[in-house]
C-alpha cells in the first residue's frame, strides 16, 4: 500500500485509520474541512474541553500522541458527529480506532479493565452482561429495585414465559469457537494480564 502524500506531507496515521476494518467504506477523513459541526453537536464537547473537530486536526498533522491521550476516551459512541460531517467523516468511528490502538500498545488497558466480567460472561454465557464493577454503582442511580430484579430475574422471567438464559450447551460451543477465532478470548486474557502486571506494581 502506497503511503498518501502532499508536498512534504504523509498521512501514515490517517490512511491506518481508514484502512482499519471498523472503519466505514468511504469514511471522509482525508476531505475533513475543519467546519466544527462535529463539535457544535457533540454533547461530550459541550461539558468537557474534548473537541472532535480537534481529533481529526490531529490525526491529520500524523500527532501519534493523540494515541496516548486522555481526550479520546472523552467520546460515549453516539454517532451525532458522524449523522451531521458534510464529508462523511465519522469522528466516532476515529476514536474506535484510536481506542484500539490504545490498548494495542497497553495504554488504554485501564481504561476498559472494569468491562472484564463483561467480556467473561460472553465466554461463560454467551451472552454480555453489566459488568460487576457497575453493580454498586446502578443500585445507587436506580435503586434497590435493580438489586431485586437480579435476584429474582429467573422468577420474573418464567412469569413472563421468557424460558432460561442459559443457551443450549451446542450454541454455546459454537459461540466459543468464533470468540477464539476472532481473537477475542486471547484479548481478554491479554487485558487481564496487563491489568494483573499494572496493580503489582502498584
Ligand atoms: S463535521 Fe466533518 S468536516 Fe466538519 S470538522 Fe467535523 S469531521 Fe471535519
Ligand atoms: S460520537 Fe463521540 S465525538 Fe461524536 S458526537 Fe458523540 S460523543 Fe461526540
Amino acid at each position: 500500500m502506497k503511503t498518501l502524500k502532499i508536498g512534504d506531507n504523509t498521512f501514515e496515521l490517517a490512511e491506518s485509520i481508514i484502512n482499519d476494518l471498523k472503519a466505514s467504506e468511504n469514511l471522509g477523513l482525508l476531505k475533513c474541512i475543519q467546519c466544527g459541526m462535529c463539535t457544535s453537536v457533540c454533547p461530550a464537547a459541550s461539558h468537557t474541553d474534548y473537541d472532535p473537530r480537534d481529533i481529526v486536526k490531529r490525526v491529520l498533522d500524523e500527532d501519534e500522541s493523540l494515541i496516548s491521550d486522555d481526550i479520546i476516551w472523552n467520546c460515549f459512541y453516539c454517532y451525532t458527529c458522524h449523522s451531521v460531517c458534510p464529508v462523511n467523516n465519522s469522528v466516532c468511528e476515529i476514536n474506535q480506532i484510536l481506542r484500539q490502538k490504545s490498548i494495542e500498545k497497553a495504554e488504554g488497558i485501564s481504561k476498559i479493565a472494569s468491562f472484564l466480567t463483561y467480556g467473561d460472561s460472553f465466554l461463560e454465557l454467551g451472552i454480555g452482561s453489566i459488568p460487576n464493577d457497575f453493580f454498586n454503582d446502578l443500585i445507587k442511580d436506580i435503586g434497590e429495585e435493580y438489586f431485586e430484579l437480579k435476584i429474582h430475574l429467573d422468577d420474573i422471567r418464567e412469569e413472563l414465559g421468557l424460558g432460561t438464559l442459559i443457551l443450549p450447551e451446542d450454541d454455546l460451543k459454537n459461540i466459543k469457537k468464533i470468540l477464539k477465532k476472532t481473537g477475542f478470548t486471547d484479548r481478554l486474557t491479554m487485558i487481564r494480564r496487563v491489568k494483573i502486571d499494572e496493580e503489582d506494581t502498584r
